[in-house]
């Protein structure tokens, strides 16, 4: 695609992205549609994999985090499993919390976590001698998501940057009580 910059406008092939200083927003007109969003939240251009399909998508404050975020010492979660910072808990034991995550994306919204991280900053540095863990936190997922969602629910593990993880602390989102779409963003 190839965009031209002209002062506070920018031609797509789609259509024409018109930036308004005084708003704080950013219009995007186009022949199918048009869209509203506030110049803060970074817009990121959307294709499917045909490329056929290319679309303007607000990111969200979480997507915009997990473009920065890096492995810490000390998590939020971590400040959790140790009572520095407040949750509201739905299932405790020896190895596993469960909470609802405090900016939820569906009425139902439940964070499954290691209490003790252990290197499991995220999925992918499982290492093998955690499979009995894994499999713990896929359990409490489901005892979580069977009892709030009787219809239903998704289970999501974001990893790395381009999996939109924001927290480098392994955790399970638990998500229901409405209709989940498919495919994900
Ligand atoms: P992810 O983007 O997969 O790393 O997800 C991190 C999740 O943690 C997000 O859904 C946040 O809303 C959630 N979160 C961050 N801080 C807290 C907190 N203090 N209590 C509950 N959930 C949190």
């Amino acid at each position: 695609m190839r965009l031209l910059r002209r002062s506070s406008q920018v031609f797509s092939a789609l259509g024409a992205l018109i930036y308004s200083p005084a708003a704080k927003s950013v219009r995007v007109l186009s022949t199918g549609s048009a869209f509203i969003t506030t110049a803060r939240t970074p817009l990121v251009l959307a294709n499917d994999h045909s490329c056929k399909n290319t679309q303007f998508r607000a990111m969200s404050d979480e997507q915009a985090k997990a473009q920065t975020a890096t492995p810490e010492e000390d998590t939020i979660f971590d400040k959790i499993v140790r009572g520095d910072i407040p949750c509201k808990e739905v299932y405790s034991d020896d190895r596993v919390l469960a909470f609802h995550d405090v900016n939820p994306t569906a009425p139902v919204h439940i964070i499954v976590i290691p209490k003790n991280r252990d290197g499991l900053s995220q999925l992918s540095k499982a290492r093998e001698d955690q499979k009995d863990l894994l499999g713990h936190l896929m359990y409490v997922a489901q005892q979580v998501g069977a009892k709030e969602c009787p219809g239903g629910f998704r289970v999501v593990i974001n990893d790395g940057k381009d999996g939109a993880q924001s927290v480098y602390h392994l955790h399970l989102h638990v998500i229901g009580g409405r209709p989940m779409k498919w495919p994900p963003g």
